[in-house]
């Protein structure tokens, strides 16, 4: 590490962030320096310097983390430390950008309407709200006028400031500004906190930041709508005006992301999901979908190319029953931690639950034999119904059901194979994520304060899957302290077409479930030991995924996988026999096709297969039935003329195949 003394001189460079905000300088004489590590790297500097101020401070930066808290760039460094930036491109800088953009708004409102009070104004992972009272409701029209106001907030580039208040001090301030729900939080808040307000220009708010340093960095920004919400989400409250916006550093950020928003509204899964003939839900059963014949089909590939890879991979499926009494839940800890999210039954006087995860009925089946170490791995696969309740205002198409099913494992190894059976699930994980062409990344969530379980365990089981994450050279941050009490855990987040990203693989240590199951097995040397869990899972909900891959192609699914690859099209009833003759061939190489017998002139049918985004048309009229050929047209390039069937046919079987399988 470089050791570097650093005065506070120099020019940071130049970028369209950066503003005329102040560098402070400071004469300081060596003795009253403290050591900070910045980035990584180890300087010395005068006590109460802004981060903004240091030498290392990159360009971007619009917060930072000192000793992990995160601070204003302006708050003063007056201890020794280790302090790392944040840029928008981390979430919490994100969050901190979109927070002040917030109180840009509510000042906008404020300067516009005088009488308005402030609620609270978060950000969101795509935006920022502020909650505000005012004696008539906003209307989405009167957004313009706001956003004109934000605007020139911006090109005052007023200074944000911190000011830290005494409980009594921060009464007396906000109650002579007339701000009932600020007064509110105020009293609420615990005798010892650390009161906090943020000045910009005339406004102020009360808030535990951090912040921007300057409004004029918030450059871009839209207010997209408004709504109605109660105070503190009560219906006896008073009902506050929700104003919605996003913002950004630079405009064209901005631009994208609604270019984005409008490409998602066109794949979005459940609108594809009606035109394509895939799937549809039913008030009947709500958070259930129905799968219509194509969208089956789809399901069953993406089950089945899961199916072949597991199996190839040493995992044995099973099936396990999915209505159990209660007693099960009540040891798998089911019944304490995840009762609401469970559907339950009261029959013949006993209570059952239907269940919402495999891994209890794994355990049984485990437990049901005496275990030797030549049993593990015991890998247990299974894809059958799993339920659980959501409420019905978060149910969201395929994305939030009631009823799904799961790639599911649970893998029973021993302490000491953890390591080299991660790095297979890994291996596995990149298998499926690759054959969608979805990046995608990984955070680690190590042990958290409550842990259960043997200390010396959890350290050798958390430093092996660091190791396992270093060599496999994926993209992953670590989140401590964030598993859960059972186990240290991977969460995967792919990364779709539209560089949106989802958690689907979780993959979780689980080092008491075996203890509440009893679970054990003799070791090479005759001692009865405690497996393992690997709980795994690499698509997750094969609904959702299913949700997310409809809207990654945009409907449009490779070969491999779409519902129907072949659609055989002759020009008029004079080839019914051919193509019937065509499709016989197919099927007999399980290639999924249908024909188009309809009585419509031949552009229209090859419209009608464009817009169902068939893979591969053949077109088939009097001269291909008498050359033997068949007219190939794809749904990517368009025509590709006359090939003789049915030698094509051997090309069309090799291109289906499941990629990396
Ligand atoms: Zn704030
Ligand atoms: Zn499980």
């Amino acid at each position: 590490m470089a050791v570097i003394a650093t005065g506070l001189e120099g020019q940071k460079g130049g970028s369209g962030l950066r503003h005329r905000l102040q560098r402070v300088g400071t004469a300081v004489t060596m003795s009253q320096r403290i050591a900070l590590t910045v980035q990584g790297a180890v300087m010395e500097v005068s006590p109460g310097i802004r981060p903004y101020d240091l030498e290392l401070t990159p360009a971007h930066a619009v917060a930072c983390k000192v000793d992990g808290e995160v601070v204003d760039l302006t708050r003063p460094l007056e201890r020794a430390g280790a302090v790392d930036f944040l840029t928008f491109d981390d979430d919490e800088g994100k969050r901190v950008f979109r927070h002040s953009s917030a109180h840009l708004l509510a000042q906008a409102v404020k300067r516009l309407w005088p009488q308005a009070r402030l609620g609270t104004g978060p950000a969101l992972a795509e935006g920022f709200y502020y909650d505000i009272w005012l004696p008539e409701p906003l209307q989405e029209s009167d957004l313009e006028q706001i956003e004109r106001a934000m605007a020139e907030i911006v090109a005052e580039d007023l200074v944000i400031e911190r000011v830290e208040l005494e409980r009594e001090q921060a009464l007396a301030l906000f109650a002579e500004r007339d701000e009932p729900f600020k007064l509110e939080i105020i009293r609420r808040l615990p005798e010892a906190a650390v009161i906090s307000a943020y000045r910009q220009g005339d406004f102020i708010d009360l808030c535990t930041g951090p912040h921007l340093p300057s409004t004029g960095w918030i450059k871009s920004f839209r207010l997209t709508n408004v709504s109605g919400a109660y105070w503190r989400g009560e219906e006896t409250n008073p009902m506050m005006t929700r104003i919605y916006g996003t913002s950004f550093p630079e405009p064209a950020q901005l631009q994208q992301f609604f270019e984005r928003q409008e490409a998602a509204k066109r794949r979005d899964h459940r609108k594809l999901g009606r035109e394509l003939d895939l799937v549809s839900f039913f008030d009947d059963a709500p958070g259930f979908p129905f799968w219509h014949p194509k969208g089956q089909q789809l399901y069953r590939v993406l089950e089945g190319f899961s199916r072949d890879l597991q199996q190839q991979n040493g995992y044995q499926e099973v099936s396990t029953p999915w209505i159990y009494r209660v007693g099960l839940w009540q040891r798998s800890g089911h019944w304490d931690h995840y009762r609401d999210n469970m559907f339950v039954i009261d029959r013949d006087d006993q209570l059952m639950g239907l269940k919402p995860m495999n891994c209890p009925g794994h355990c049984l089946l485990f437990g049901a034999k005496t275990r030797s170490y030549r049993d593990l791995p015991l890998r247990l696969a299974e894809y059958s119904p799993l339920s659980r309740y959501e409420r019905s205002g978060t149910l969201h198409g395929l994305f939030r059901v009631r009823g799904f099913h799961q790639d599911d494992a649970h893998l029973f190894v021993g302490e000491e194979q953890i390591g080299a059976e991660m790095k297979r699930v890994l291996e596995l994980v990149d298998i499926v994520y690759r054959a969608f062409g979805m990046r995608y990344d990984v955070v680690f969530s190590t042990r958290p304060e409550d842990f259960l379980g043997d200390l010396s365990l959890w350290q050798q089981a958390e430093s092996e899957l660091e190791s396992v994450l270093q060599r496999s050279g994926l993209k992953y941050r670590v989140n401590p302290g964030d598993g859960a009490f059972y186990g240290p855990k991977l969460d995967f987040h792919v990364i779709d077409a539209l560089d949106r990203r989802w958690q689907c693989a979780t993959v979780q240590l689980d080092f008491q479930l075996p203890v509440q199951f009893d679970l054990s097995y003799t070791d090479q040397e005759g001692k009865v030991r405690r497996p393992v869990i690997i709980h795994r899972a690499i698509m997750g909900s094969i609904e959702r995924f299913l949700g997310i891959l409809i809207e990654h192609y945009a409907g449009a699914f490779p070969l491999w996988l779409a519902p129907e690859q072949v659609r055989v099209i002759p020009i008029t009833d004079g080839q019914a026999g051919y193509a019937a003759a065509v499709q016989g061939a197919l099927r007999e190489r399980g290639m999924r096709s249908a024909i188009d017998a309809s009585n419509q002139k031949l552009g229209y049918k090859v419209r009608a297969a464009q817009l169902a985004k068939v893979p591969v048309m053949l077109v088939v009229g009097a001269r291909d039935e008498a050359q033997g050929t068949v007219s190939v047209r794809s749904r990517e390039v368009g025509d590709l003329g006359p090939r003789a069937w049915p030698d094509y046919l051997q090309e069309l079987v090799s291109s289906a195949q499941a990629p990396l399988t």
